[in-house]
């Protein structure tokens, strides 16, 4: 059991910084999820803590003992990759079994424990098969299996489901987190997949651009996004954002001043006082969508619904603003329709057109 600490750390590829001021706590055995689009530096930022990429400054502790520039076989830490990595022309128990025989782990001890893994992999049945002829999902719980077998102090995952399907995605979802609560192992885990997150971590840090941009629990980083790109990234839809000028609680879209022309709540109002211009954000969740012309609502014209089974997706547009509204199948509404949107008050965001911080 380890606790993991990364101070200042910045890794450049010449020009290319991938990352930078990467300032980051992990609790014992705590699952934490970095979380980011494309090229925003979480491999970068996996790969410096197990050594397999060196920092260009800063350091990195575990336990309180500086490893920046510790062999990465001298740390104790376990890698699975997206694509498995697996030995092809070995066994699933040779696989497993790999990390001990390099150790020089007798071979009874061995056997015992790859047969343990096994089991709790529910892969005993695999084991003298070839690696060739494994499904994506077992060969995933092979690659599983070869990481925890030496019982590492940390477990580094780097999109260790991306190439599953979407069913057998979910499963191993839960495999994983079941696995993590029951070894207790302090686990980093890399994806961009904002709904793989949001399920498995304690803590989720959100990237962007080789910077931290929020830690926090799943709930903090939903409920309270610290600027417009968390705000943008979480969430799926994804959060609308609209250009507003603001006048004692009066909120007027400035592309759609006629349709997008509503009142904010006393309560919620105070938030935002001194603020005369901002981008406000609506989750498409709390927008209410009605047929028949409703007091102090965005009117707006429905460009296209997407049924999702118990819900729906619609795409309006209020004058010259594109809104994303998730709406119950209930509602009959087709494009061409004029409707009526009233959105829940207290759960607007308001964020600084300059900056993207999230104001109030
Ligand atoms: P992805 O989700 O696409 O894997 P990522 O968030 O994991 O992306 P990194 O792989 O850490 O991002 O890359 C961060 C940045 O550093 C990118 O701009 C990338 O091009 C650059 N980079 C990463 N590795 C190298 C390298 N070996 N040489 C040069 N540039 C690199």
């Amino acid at each position: 059991m380890v606790t993991v600490e990364y101070e200042s750390v910045k890794k450049a590829y010449g020009e290319t910084i991938a990352i930078e001021d990467i300032d980051l706590e992990v609790d014992d055995g705590e699952f934490t999820i970095l979380l980011g689009p494309s090229g925003c530096g979480k491999t970068t930022t996996l790969r410096c803590l197990a050594g397999l990429t060196e920092p260009t400054s800063g350091t990195i502790t575990l336990d309180g003992h500086d490893v920046t520039n510790v062999h990465p076989k001298n740390r104790n830490i376990a890698m699975v990759f997206q694509n498995f990595a697996l030995y092809p022309h070995m066994t699933v128990r040779e696989n497993i079994g790999y990390p001990l025989k390099v150790a020089d782990v007798g071979k009874e001890e061995r056997e015992n424990r790859i047969e343990q893994v096994a089991e709790t992999l529910e892969i005993p049945e695999l084991l003298d098969r070839d690696i060739a002829n494994l499904s994506g999902g077992q060969q995933q719980r092979v690659a599983l299996g070869r990481a925890i077998i030496r019982r590492p102090a940390v477990f580094l995952m780097d999109e260790p489901l991306a190439n599953l399907d979407a069913k057998l995605k979910i499963s191993m979802r839960s495999r994983i987190k079941v696995l993590q609560r029951e070894m207790d192992i302090t686990t980093l885990y890399v994806t961009h997949d904002q709904e793989e997150a949001m399920s498995l971590g304690d803590k989720l840090v959100v990237m962007d651009k080789g910077h931290i941009q929020q830690i926090g629990t799943p709930d903090e980083v939903y409920h309270q996004p610290v600027n417009q790109f968390v705000a943008g990234f979480i969430g799926s839809p994804s959060m609308n954002f609209v250009e507003v000028s603001h006048s004692d609680g009066q909120i007027q879209a400035e592309n759609a001043p006629e349709d997008f022309d509503v009142t904010l709540d006393d309560a919620v109002v105070k938030r935002y006082s001194g603020t005369d211009e901002m981008t406000l954000g609506v989750r498409p969740q709390y927008f209410s969508i009605h047929t028949e012309e409703t007091a102090n609502a965005v009117e707006a014209e429905v460009e296209v619904t997407e049924p999702q089974g118990d819900e729906q997706i619609v795409e309006v547009a209020a004058g010259d603003v594109s809104l994303t509204v998730v709406a119950p199948s209930t509602i009959d509404t087709t494009r061409g329709d004029t409707v009526w949107l009233t959105l829940e008050d207290e759960l607007v965001h308001g964020f600084d057109p300059e900056t993207g911080d999230r104001i109030g």
